[in-house]
């Protein structure tokens, strides 16, 4: 399929809209290399099938695509309805502790100890946010509230308890079975849902040990507490959601915008992937366009430096997933080819006195890109660690990262502008490898940068950067 029009990485949620190998095939052409597992939807038959299709549609089209489970978390929902209810405000509810309503015109919520969980004047937000109420009395069995914005709620729908302490791990009983059954199957990364801290990461990780497998792990951050411990989730993650979603329930909404800056800048800092998430174009769901501030969000994003942007109802259940995919592409490629700059962190202070080699070469590389005008960059790689450094500089080339490790290769498909060649071996001749790829990947110019550091099977060797020219 040729080099992608744009380097900014599309995550598509799969679901009943996208669960066809055609529509698969469409979200890849399209654009999509990563494929996300919403295990809060969905039975284990129904992932399973998805995990196929795509692991097929991919293999036919010789694109290497990724899958992410997306792990559900402690996700306070309601429990059954027998239809929709429509709440107004002003009006009192009762909500009650359960899977079902006990008795008539009252609430079910799946939280265990519900009524001992939240006190008078807290709040408690449903539907993603869209319904507010208030606690105005908790009795034994019963916490009774009243309704602040209206609105219509379903079975299922989210519930939001910002202001609430829950002693609920934030990994769950359901996780680790999701978490089993998506590893057996061979999904390589895998999303926490509701991290507060670094310990909930490195808790996933030793769960997953438990089951063989180290896969690529992604935090989602979605809860005002997790913002206190910021950084130390970024350092025990391998990559990090921006989930509006919950986040912009969890946090007042005018807040959202400022936290998305901060977060993608401290991802950028340490080096690791970050996908800006939820509403990027939500009203194509069920329309051809997104709206204009829909367009302008996603530009923004790339703008803030963003390594993926994710789709989630418009690929998952939206009347339009191929054209969500294809969207995204069109304004990425246009708002990278127009980003003035190079995002060089330069200016966050005291962050040279404490640069590592990989780093001080990764910034020799972002200034020779600027003087040179290479055609592209190669990089030798065994983590992907000096590619990360070099993508977070944003160059407008692309970046090859060479890896004879499998896993090296899809963890590199959640960074910017680096595009993963997995090789059976480094090969010997590293000039005429780099002067193959000119003619593989049409691309034309007089140098190309390689760049390498000492590998644990060559600790001797050095930090270099070489020019090397194409004709
Ligand atoms: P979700 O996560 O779609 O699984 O809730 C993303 C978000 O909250 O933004
Ligand atoms: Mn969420």
């Amino acid at each position: 399929m040729g080099l992608p029009p744009k380097k900014t990485k599309i995550v598509a949620t799969l679901g009943p809209a996208s669960a066809s190998p055609q529509v698969v095939e469409g979200l890849i052409r399209a654009g999509a290399s990563i494929f996300r597992l919403n295990f809060s939807h969905g039975d284990f038959e129904f992932h399973g099938k998805l995990i196929e299709t795509v692991t097929a549609v991919s293999r036919k089209l010789g694109e290497r695509v990724t899958l992410m489970a997306d792990l559900p978390g402690p996700k306070i929902r309601l429990g059954i309805l027998p239809s929709p209810l429509f709440l107004t405000r002003g009006e009192v509810v009762e909500l009650v502790e359960g899977e079902k309503a006990n008795k008539e015109n009252t609430i079910p919520v799946s939280l265990p100890r519900f009524s001992r969980s939240v006190r008078a004047g807290d709040p408690i937000f449903i539907s993603d946010g869209t319904v507010c109420l208030r606690v105005e009395e908790v009795r034994d069995d019963a916490v009774i509230c009243r309704v602040e914005v209206g609105g219509e709620i379903a079975s299922r729908k989210g519930v939001n308890l910002p202001q609430s302490e829950l002693a609920l791990p934030v990994f769950t009983g359901r996780d680790r079975e999701c978490l089993a059954f998506a590893l057996s199957r061979g999904v390589h990364a895998v999303s926490q849902s509701f991290v507060e801290k670094g310990e909930d990461v490195d808790f996933l990780r030793r769960e997953a040990e438990k089951m063989g497998k180290s896969p690529f792990v992604i935090a989602k951050i979605e809860r005002a507490r997790a913002l206190a411990n910021l950084k130390e989730i970024v350092q025990a993650a391998d990559g990090i959601m921006v989930a509006r979603g919950d986040l912009g329930v969890e946090v007042p909404i005018e807040e959202i915008a400022v936290l998305q800056k901060e977060i993608i800048s401290l991802a950028l800092a340490e080096g690791k992937p970050v996908i800006t998430a939820t509403q990027m174009l939500e009203s194509m769901t069920d329309h051809t366009r997104p709206t204009r501030a829909e367009a302008t969000d996603v530009a923004n994003a790339i703008l803030d430096g963003t390594d993926c942007v994710m789709l989630s109802a418009e690929s998952a259940t939206g009347a339009y997933p191929v054209e969500s995919v294809e969207m995204l592409a069109r304004i990425a490629a246009f708002t990278e080819k127009h980003r003035k700059w190079m995002r060089i962190p330069e200016e966050e202070e005291g962050r040279e006195e404490t640069e590592s080699p990989v780093q001080v070469i990764a910034r020799s590389v972002a200034q020779a890109i600027k003087h040179l005008k290479p055609a592209f960059i190669v990089v030798p790689t065994r983590s992907g660690h000096t590619a990360r450094q070099i993508a977070r500089f944003r160059p407008d080339v692309w970046i090859f990262a060479v890896s004879p490790l499998e896993k090296t290769c899809q963890d590199l498909l959640f960074t910017a502008g680096v595009i993963p060649l997995h090789v059976r071996e480094h090969p010997a001749d590293w000039t005429a490898f780099v002067r193959s790829l000119t003619e593989k990947f049409g691309l034309e110019g007089e140098y190309a940068l390689l760049t390498e550091g000492p590998s644990p099977e060559h600790p001797e060797m050095n930090h270099r950067m070489e020019v090397i020219p194409l004709r």
